[in-house]
């Protein structure tokens, strides 16, 4: 286990740029990390072991997929060309 001291660089989860960021160490609870500040944003936050949280959009993704898995994919659309000749087309307009 390092020894981590006031000021040392870590990578952490960053709320603010919502990525793992370098951090740097602002406070500590015996030798584990309790604040760390974002060294981008300067956002101080809890130290969070690098727990990426799982965004709210992934969950409503796998529903989707889970829809989409039930259905039946096997349809294959067919090519056909209309053969349609428009020559030449009447122009009556009107006066007015
Ligand atoms: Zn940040």
């Amino acid at each position: 286990m390092p020894e981590y001291r006031l000021g040392d660089i870590i990578d952490d989860y960053c709320v603010k740029c919502r990525r793992i960021m370098n951090h740097a160490i602002v406070s500590l609870i015996g030798s584990e990390p309790a604040k760390v500040r974002c060294r981008t944003c300067y956002h101080e936050q809890d130290y969070r072991h690098e727990e990426v949280p799982r965004p709210k959009s992934e969950r409503k993704k796998e529903l989707f997929n889970e829809v989409l898995s039930k259905m039946n994919p096997s349809e294959t659309p067919s090519e056909h060309s209309p053969k349609s000749k428009s020559k030449g087309h009447a122009d009556t307009g009107g006066e007015g």
